[in-house]
């Protein structure tokens, strides 16, 4: 088995990877090992095809390298898709569809299609959250002129979501592990629902002064803190603050202004995955992440989505 994570960079990936057959016996090799098994039955009395694909003997499916990855039915050379993959994994603030387009040689269509197909393996396989857990919300889009008051006094100013979308976050802060969902509203029963989701019952929660939190005060399964904005000043060793969600929204406002300049509202939690997966992996190598990555493609789950950032 080719031991994808020793790619420290796009050359050797593209010196490894030198021919689209290259790339299926990869993957054949990573889906299957020896025994290629029919995706619908599971049978292994599999016979391979002149045209290349394979056809199951027990239920007549047939199928190919890329059935059920987000290869599918491409069209687009697989060596195209890997460099692509390598590469919007290792952008620290992503890579736009023009970018992409004059990188691998593809119509900016097809690299923005490419992107969207990439970013729908990065959705979210979330821990519960424990321990110490600061959750805030942030918001994104909205007039030209809003851009920068991004956040945000306590009360409900700089909170509407008419013209932004709100993405509320968590943070984990023993493993530093992220999870941020967009919200249609930032209503109290919107945000205590997503904690009771994502955070662990008799954990800590760290929040700002914001009222739709307030409801916590009164929570037997947690216990809460508001930081008071206004008091600026940081204690070195307090705990009692939000810094490190507060330093993730650096992040994705970042990428999201910086590379991908505007985001609607319909595709914002795919460009938050990717933030946060980008935020979660951060202690591994190019090549580490490139190897998760592949490895999702195929729908084979390795031991860094168990815990991200342990
Ligand atoms: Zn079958």
């Amino acid at each position: 088995m080719v031991d994808l994570s020793r790619f420290d960079s796009l050359i050797s990936l593209a010196s490894f990877f030198s021919t689209d057959a290259k790339c299926k016996a990869v993957l054949r090799e990573s889906r299957w090992g020896n025994e290629v098994a029919c995706p619908v039955c599971g049978s292994t009395h599999v016979y391979e095809r002149k045209d290349g694909r394979f056809s199951c003997a027990d239920c007549n499916h047939t199928f190919s390298v890329t059935s059920g990855t987000i290869f599918e039915n491409t069209k687009i050379n697989l060596r195209k898709w890997f460099m692509a993959m390598y590469l919007i994994s290792s952008h620290k603030k992503g890579i736009s569809s023009l970018q992409l387009s004059r990188d691998i040689k593809v119509t900016q269509k097809t690299a923005w299609f490419m992107l969207q197909k990439i970013r729908s393996l990065y959705n979210q396989s979330v821990p519960e959250l424990s321990g110490d857990v600061e959750c805030d919300e942030t918001y994104i889009g909205g007039k030209e002129t809003n851009k920068h008051e991004w956040k945000k006094t306590a009360g409900t100013q700089g909170r509407s979501t008419k013209t932004k979308t709100g993405v509320f976050g968590l943070v984990e802060r023993s493993t530093g592990s992220v999870v941020a969902k967009t919200i249609r509203d930032s209503k109290s029963s919107t945000l205590i629902h997503l904690i009771k989701d994502y955070v662990k019952e008799g954990s800590r929660i760290y929040t700002d002064e914001y009222i739709g939190y307030h409801s916590l005060k009164d929570s037997e399964d947690y216990s809460h803190f508001s930081v008071n904005h206004k008091m600026k000043e940081f204690v070195s060793g307090e705990k009692n603050h939000t810094n490190t969600i507060e330093g993730f929204w650096g992040q994705l406002k970042r990428m999201i202004m910086g590379v991908y300049h505007f985001v609607s509202a319909k595709y914002l939690q795919r460009y938050v995955d990717e933030a946060v997966f980008r935020y979660n992996t951060r202690a591994l190598e190019e090549g580490e992440r490139f190897q998760l990555m592949f490895s999702r493609s195929i729908g084979v789950f390795s031991y860094h989505d168990v815990r991200f950032a342990a």
